[in-house]
């Protein structure tokens, strides 16, 4: 059968209150939600390649395939899919690398076809969504969007945590939210026209249709995953189709908010995760027409990750702290360029993207960066390559101030990682106050700068737990 095998979740640290908005733009604060706030070192791709990381796919020996579903890809010209592919520690790569865009179901596109292609071929596939939509500053539009990413690998396979049953899609022209090519930030049509002749239209007609496709009447769909703009579009669309909310439904709204093609699989992963065995989850993914897509739930899950994901914050301590965070305001690290080219990048790729570590072939010694001539041993060019391990302990490190940073310090860490390399990384979205010797530290994947006129990606350490 085609099914999900596993799934990662990855929302950023950060939190947005969004009683802090309405103080910035002067409005009275309603409500208790908050919002995730991706920080200044990340973009869809790293949260991309980090959703994958928690979906364990380092540990696969072999994927065929690697989607990415985005609109807000780092490059217009370039494929992200393939850069993230460069992230695995195994070889071969992935060879069927696609990305998927402009519109807010490119992640259930991608899990359809991803599922054809598996029915004909067996291949395994794995597919990240995420996106990073930017709004106009001091307006209310920030609240109700986060920023987050979750991956999935589908594949052919006896025993999946959730298997593919039935799909439908739809296609449906409407200006309801958009970014022209050359826009910064997302525009959005009058709500109530969205509403009525946009997303509870669609969805409903969806929905009835497919009941009728899949012969099946509304009990028997047990959890019911959407991505609707905002909670009360979805309220209002199930009143429609006389479907009252489930207990946790209106959750990721009011603690991460909409983030774009993620959105819909963060839903339907929560539903997965809550659904007993053998209940039907049904995700309808609305975005310019919608898909939907019916899966039975068929083993339990061994860690859920939802719940970590939203347990896991720290707080932004106001609205300035967000807009220097998103590069809004002018600061010194802005005409900080260090040295890079594309050539480099290219040459380092497995020290870098894939964070290989070198093992000497004559003494076994595990070397990182890389050189050319063996420590240990003084053997030239003798090595294979060895994957570096995602965790480590702090050995020592180092708080600095000087340095330009949006969030005024930088620090940095040695950490003994599983491999037995002592690694040397940057330290990010941690309590920069509480770092200790002995502590745990996980990889993050991060953009490090802009400079060569290219997005440059490495990793860092976050302090876990
Ligand atoms: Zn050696």
């Amino acid at each position: 059968m085609i099914g999900i095998e596993k799934y990662g979740v990855y929302l950023p640290v950060k939190r947005l209150k969004h009683s802090d908005i309405y103080a910035a733009i002067g409005l009275p604060g309603r409500g208790g939600g908050e919002r995730t706030v991706a920080s200044f070192d990340e973009d869809a791709l790293t949260m991309g390649v980090n959703g994958l990381y928690r979906a364990k796919i380092q540990e696969e020996s072999h994927l065929n395939g690697l989607f990415f579903a985005s609109t807000t890809n780092p490059y217009l010209e370039k494929s992200s899919a393939a850069l993230m592919a460069e992230t695995l520690p195994f070889e071969p790569k992935p060879d069927f690398t696609v990305d998927f865009s402009n519109s807010l179901r490119a992640c259930s596109n991608s899990v359809l076809l991803a599922g054809h292609t598996i029915a004909r071929t067996g291949r395994k596939i794995a597919i990240a969504a995420a996106d990073i939509r930017e709004t106009n500053p001091f307006t209310a539009d920030a609240v109700g969007i986060g920023d987050g990413a979750a991956a999935i690998v589908l594949a052919e396979c006896d025993q999946p945590v959730a298997e593919l049953k039935f799909e439908t899609t739809f296609s449906f022209e409407i200006l309801d939210t958009w970014r022209k090519s050359a826009d910064q930030f997302l525009r959005m049509t009058e709500p109530h026209f969205r509403f009525k002749y946009g997303f509870s239209d669609v969805v409903t007609k969806t929905f009835t249709n497919f009941l009728k496709s899949a012969g099946m009447t509304p009990d028997a769909v047990h959890h019911i995953a959407i991505n609707a703009p905002n909670a009360k579009m979805l309220l209002g669309m199930l009143k429609r189709v006389n479907l009252s909310p489930a207990p946790n439904t209106l959750r990721l709204y009011n603690e991460i908010g909409n983030t774009g093609v993620s959105f819909g699989l963060l839903n339907f992963l929560a539903e997965l995760e809550a659904a007993k065995i053998g209940e039907n989850i049904l995700w309808l993914d609305y975005g310019d027409g919608a898909n939907s897509l019916l899966f039975q739930k068929k083993a339990e899950i061994d860690v859920p990750q939802i719940e970590k994901a939203l347990n896991e914050k720290i707080y932004l301590n106001s609205y300035d702290q967000y807009l220097r965070l998103r590069n809004r305001v002018k600061t010194e690290e802005a005409v900080f360029e260090p040295f890079t080219s594309a050539v480099m990048n290219f040459r380092e790729k497995a020290q870098n993207y894939a964070l290989m570590a070198q093992q000497c072939k004559t003494c076994g010694d595990v070397i990182y960066p890389h050189e050319r001539i063996c420590k240990k041993c003084n053997t030239k060019d003798n090595f294979g390559l060895v994957p570096i391990g995602t965790e480590g302990k702090i050995f020592t490190f180092t708080r600095e101030y000087l340095f330009p940073s949006p969030e005024g310090v930088t620090a940095a860490a040695s950490a003994d990682m599983t491999s037995g390399v002592r690694l040397f990384l940057q330290i990010t979205d941690s309590d920069y106050d509480r770092i200790a010797v002995g502590q745990t530290v996980e990889r993050t994947f991060r953009k490090m700068h802009d400079a060569g006129g290219f997005h440059n990606y490495y990793w860092k350490f976050r302090v876990m737990g």
